[in-house]
């Protein structure tokens, strides 16, 4: 069986067999882009070369990139440990043709790449091409489909909707269609009973996107028409963890060489086994080893939890992670920290700047989960307390506020813990009482510059601990 580390090698060693420059991964943190907090896609760090402000050092190239998808465009939070191939950070390996090739090699060699070098077989694989809207003004992706006809029957061909087929970076700019490669991974018997074409794009956990190749060759222009681009580009992008399931003949990216050593080291440490078996278990396994991942990138990245922008993000996952833990692995001291040595060893060579940082990582995320450990057992309580009291199955927002301010839950952690127990909550209300604590604590700090202000003191909830200190200095 091929290691992950094989796998992700082969595809580097196969583009750079076709004249290739392989570059380095970008940070997963993005600083200086008012648009992006974090890498979420492998053409990110090539953006200026697409709207040609920059020129780029090679015409081609490819990486592994480091990507985080929990929020914005993309945010896949929720789906991540109740499905096993949605991550919050995983490697998407690509390749790219800045003005150079085009449609006919990006798809002969995903083919050559998929069938030759990692032998799939071909009759688990379906491919999409953009079928065109009429409204829209937008051509069938005919070059496409011509491409695809050369290697897979025609009926493994499905037309994809916009949504699904077409990519775009704004209202304007840069556009094209996409082709994306999806494979059948169900058993022979279930695939002969029902053909695996109706379950492309159809969220089956067992047919699953793999890799998606963009053609970037139209400009949209603010009155809406498109103007074809003097120079065509190709911009992949193929899950790693996804394609390593495939090969592995896995049913799950968990029980794939990137995820098992975690999971064993939880197993390890908690006493309890990753069963495939009592769901709720296994979603905190999964959502741990999943979690710490984005964690620890992240922070090596540069970015340190936080109350504010990118920070509060990487606080709310790491407050997630506990959570899942706390509760349904019973464990209730800091854990994630202890997974830290078996993460740095396992990347060490791909993206060294983790193990080279480990004491440091390590420390951060360790007083992380002592912070909110030390107000997550009453917050729960409180929580539990909540619950039997409302008779209209919602949190008010006040509730949801206090949570929030005096027990350091973000606002996510009581939209989960709500929705595992039937309830919803009062959001609006929730973002009501955000801002009149902003507004509470401008007029706090103006009373350092101005005479006459009188605050309006009735926000009286319990201190109860440090990070509901830092909660009250700062809010998201
Ligand atoms: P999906 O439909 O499964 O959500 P996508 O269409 O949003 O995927 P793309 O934006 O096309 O994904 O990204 C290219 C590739 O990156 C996908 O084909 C998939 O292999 C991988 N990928 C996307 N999102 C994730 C994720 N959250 N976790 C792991 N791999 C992902
Ligand atoms: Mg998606
Ligand atoms: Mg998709
Ligand atoms: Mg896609």
């Amino acid at each position: 069986m091929m290691t992950s580390a094989e796998i992700r090698k082969q595809f580097l060693n196969f583009f750079a067999q076709k004249e290739h420059l392989i570059v380095a991964s970008a940070p997963i943190v993005v600083k200086n882009d008012p648009t992006l907090l974090f890498t979420n896609a492998g053409m990110n760090q090539f953006k200026d070369y697409f709207l040609g402000n920059k020129k780029p050092e090679s015409k081609r190239v490819a990486d592994t990139q480091k990507c985080l998808r929990v929020s914005g465009k993309h945010n896949d939070l929720e789906e991540v440990g109740v499905d096993t191939y949605h991550h919050t950070m995983f490697e998407m390996l690509g390749n790219w043709s800045f003005g150079d090739y085009f449609k006919a090699e990006a798809i002969a060699w995903s083919w050559e790449l998929l069938t030759q070098v990692y032998k799939l077989e071909k009759d688990r694989l379906y491919v999409t091409i953009f079928e065109g809207s009429e409204k829209e003004n937008l051509p069938k992706d005919e070059e496409a489909f011509n491409e695809w006809r050369k290697v897979i029957d025609e009926d493994r061909i499905i037309l994809g909707n916009k949504k699904d087929n077409f990519w775009e970076m704004g209202d304007t700019g840069p556009c094209g269609p996409c082709t994306e490669i999806h494979v059948d991974c169900r058993s022979d018997e279930e695939r002969k009973a029902v053909p695996g074409k109706g379950l492309v794009n159809n969220d089956h956990p067992q047919v699953i996107e793999i890799w998606n190749n963009v053609f970037i060759q139209f400009n949209r222009l603010k009155n809406g028409d498109l103007e074809a681009l003097p120079s065509r580009h190709v911009d992949t992008g193929m899950g790693l963890e996804r394609l390593v399931r495939v090969l592995q003949q896995k049913s799950s990216n968990y029980d794939t060489d990137l995820f098992t050593g975690t999971i064993a080291e939880v197993e390890k440490l908690t006493g309890k086994k990753y069963t495939n078996t009592d769901e709720k278990k296994d979603v905190a396994f999964r959502v741990i080893a999943d979690h710490i991942r984005a964690i620890a990138f992240s922070i090596a990245d540069g970015q340190l939890p936080s109350n504010t922008g990118a920070g509060y993000v990487i606080r709310r996952i790491l407050r997630r992670a506990v959570r899942y833990y706390y509760s349904y692995l019973d464990y209730k001291q800091p854990l994630l920290f202890e997974l830290m040595p078996v993460l740095g060893l396992q990347f060490q060579t791909v993206f060294p700047e983790l193990y080279s940082q480990l004491d440091f990582v390590t420390k951060v995320v360790k007083e992380e989960e002592e912070g909110f450990l030390r107000t997550l057992e009453k917050g729960l309580k409180k929580m539990d307390e909540l619950m039997s009291q409302t008779s209209n199955r919602v949190i008010d927002g006040k509730a949801a506020f206090e949570l929030f301010d005096t027990y350091g839950f973000p606002i996510d952690l009581t939209r989960l813990i709500g929705s595992e127990n039937n309830l919803q909550v009062d959001e609006e209300g929730f973002e009501k009482e955000l801002q009149q604590q902003k507004t509470r604590s401008r007029a706090a700090t103006a009373i350092d510059t101005e005479d006459w202000v009188v605050l309006d003191d009735t926000s009286s909830t319990a201190f109860v601990g440090y990070d509901s200190l830092e909660a009250k200095s700062k809010v998201a």
